[in-house]
């Protein structure tokens, strides 16, 4: 049995609001945009960029402009972007960057070991684009796409990554090759802004229950939903946010929380389930449901196990489903996306929007110490190189 994909959902609808006379014209574009897509994304995300959201929407609700020439801060749908920028770029004109690599054994602190894996320092000064650069010192084999897009994503907390990069802006990072679809952990991360006249830092610390990016004074760098709204109460890290570029066809439509398979999943809301296991191809298992007295519809995909069914009335906090590696999806993580309940084009970000309370976690007092620790590890690290 097959399930239409939502980008044909989506092209049929398109199609409708059209007068037939453009019929022709249109079935023409739609063939040409879908080579253009399978070309180039080989159909594995489709779920995440099936909708094309209107970047006015986008902007609106998340004050974020999506260029087409920036880098791809999502890693599950991240690919080879630095192959196509290089051929339109004049190479004469990039200063190279003399980057510094170098290998070395490092333990973060005494009792949290990093172990023996090895751990990479870079330090660079940016030309053209972050992406651009990071693939001027290490190569596509080496995965300077991904690491990229980590270094974004992980700076998208601190600011408008598109617009706020410039020429020369400082950056060191170090890092460590990870198993498995990510490739990358950043562990340490200093980016010095010329816009901001400022040098932002990102420490990574798993001396608290879930690990974070943490700035020098111990502030988490990411926002957390509070609890009692979030569809997942723990999770690894936030790995895409609506908005998040995609190639050619809009941005990411939702939030995706990196988790292992079995994370429970919560309704922040109370609701009704209006749907469940829809397009289960490239949604994989999945539920909709509307929340009336917010305006908004939640949905979870990729899910392993769904524990509700379409009619059924939802408490705020109840636990719905579990999280899974269903559908088009690289990586074990719940796809969560929140939409206006009458145009489901209008996207929110939650942790932008009003919709959902957050907070930012700190580094308690008796974890000081470790995390300093954390830190002068880091520290020496760079100072080295
Ligand atoms: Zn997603």
């Amino acid at each position: 049995m097959d399930f239409p994909s939502s980008l044909q959902d989506q092209q049929i609808e398109i199609k409708s609001t059209f007068s037939p006379h453009f019929g022709f014209l249109l079935l023409f574009a739609v063939s040409v945009s879908l080579n253009f897509y399978f070309l180039f994304f080989d159909g594995k995300n489709s779920v995440e960029t099936a909708k094309a959201i209107p970047q006015e929407e986008v902007s609106l609700e998340i004050e974020q402009t999506i260029s087409q020439e920036e880098v791809p801060f999502n890693l599950v749908g991240s690919k080879d972007e630095g192959l196509n920028r290089e051929k339109n770029i004049s190479l004469d004109k990039i200063v190279p960057p003399a980057p510094k690599i170098q290998q070395v054994s490092f333990s973060i602190s005494d009792d949290k070991k990093i172990g023996d894996k090895v751990v990479q320092s870079l330090e660079f000064k940016v030309r053209n684009s972050l992406n651009f650069t990071v693939c001027k010192i290490i190569s596509h084999k080496e995965g300077c796409a991904a690491l990229s897009a980590h270094l974004g994503r992980l700076m998208s907390w601190f600011f408008d990554v598109n617009r706020s990069i410039r020429n020369g802006d400082a950056m060191k990072v170090i890092y460590q090759a990870q198993d498995g679809p990510e490739q990358f952990k950043i562990l340490n991360l200093s980016y010095k802004s010329q816009r901001f006249g400022k040098t932002f830092v990102a420490n990574f610390f798993d001396g608290l229950g879930q690990p974070g990016y943490f700035d020098l004074d111990g502030n988490e760098i990411a926002s957390r939903i509070e609890e009692s709204q979030s569809p997942m109460r723990t999770y690894t890290e936030i790995t895409s946010l609506p908005g998040d570029f995609r190639k050619g066809l809009g941005g990411h439509s939702g939030t995706d929380f990196k988790a292992p398979v079995g994370t429970p999943v919560y309704s922040g809301f109370k609701g009704k389930v209006t749907r469940a296991n829809w397009n289960v191809r490239a949604n994989g298992y999945c539920v909709e449901i509307d929340h009336p007295q917010k305006g908004i519809k939640t949905l979870y995909l990729h899910l392993s196990k769904v524990l509700v069914k379409p009619g059924q009335t939802i408490k705020g906090g109840q636990k719905i489903a579990e999280s899974g590696n269903t559908g088009r999806t690289f990586a074990p993580h719940l796809h969560y996306e929140i939409q206006h309940r009458k145009n489901r084009d209008r996207i929110y970000n939650p942790f932008k929007s009003k919709h959902h309370k957050h907070y930012t976690r700190k580094i308690p007092v008796d974890r000081l110490e470790q995390f300093k620790k954390t830190v002068q590890g880091y520290n020496s690290l760079l100072k080295q190189s």
